[in-house]
C-alpha cells in the first residue's frame, strides 16, 4: 500500500540521528531485512549530514526529508535550501571532498550510491540541493 511522509528540521548535527531513526521507522513497514534497514539508515545519515555541514555551511536552515512507499519500494528525498553544489559530477566522485582538512573522506555520495538502488542529485548554486534515493 502507498504511504508518504515529510519531515522538516533545523540543520543541527544532533538532528542527523533524529532523521535517521524516523526514516528507519517509516521504512520498517516494508518489512526490510536488518541489512536493508541498515543500508537505508546509512544513506539517510550521509545525505542529512551533507545538508547540515555542506549545504548550511554558512548558517542554519531547514532540512526537508520526504519519503514515499509504493510497490515495495521506498523513495527518500533529502533537501536543503543552502549553498548548492558547484560541480555535481566532481562531488559524486569517490574520495572527492571540499573539506579535506576536516576529517571528511569524500565517500558520502559513494556510500549512498552503493547502499541504495538509485541516487539522483539535483543542485542549484545558491539555492540548494536535492538528493533522491530509492531502494
Ligand atoms: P564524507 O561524506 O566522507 O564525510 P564529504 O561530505 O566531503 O565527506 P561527500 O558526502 O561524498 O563527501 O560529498 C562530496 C562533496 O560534495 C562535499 O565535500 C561537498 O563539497 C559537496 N556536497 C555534498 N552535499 C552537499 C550539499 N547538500 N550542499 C552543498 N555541497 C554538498
Ligand atoms: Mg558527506
Amino acid at each position: 500500500e502507498k504511504n508518504y511522509m515529510k519531515l522538516e528540521f533545523l540543520s543541527k548535527s544532533n538532528n542527523e540521528s533524529f532523521a535517521r531513526v524516523v526514516v528507519a521507522a517509516f521504512a520498517s513497514q516494508l518489512d526490510p531485512t536488518l541489512e536493508e534497514l541498515s543500508d537505508i539508515k546509512t544513506a539517510v545519515s550521509e545525505a542529512v549530514t551533507n545538508a547540515i555541514i555542506h549545504g548550511y555551511e554558512y548558517g542554519q536552515g531547514l532540512v526537508i526529508v520526504e519519503s514515499k512507499i509504493e510497490d515495495n519500494e521506498i523513495e527518500i528525498i533529502v533537501e536543503d535550501k543552502g549553498m548548492g553544489i558547484p560541480d555535481i559530477v566532481k562531488a559524486r566522485e569517490p574520495f572527492y571532498t571540499s573539506k579535506p582538512n576536516m576529517e571528511r573522506s569524500g565517500m558520502g555520495f559513494t556510500v549512498m550510491e552503493t547502499f541504495m538502488d538509485s541516487l539522483q542529485v539535483e543542485s542549484i548554486k545558491g539555492q540548494g540541493t536535492k538528493v533522491k534515493m530509492t531502494k
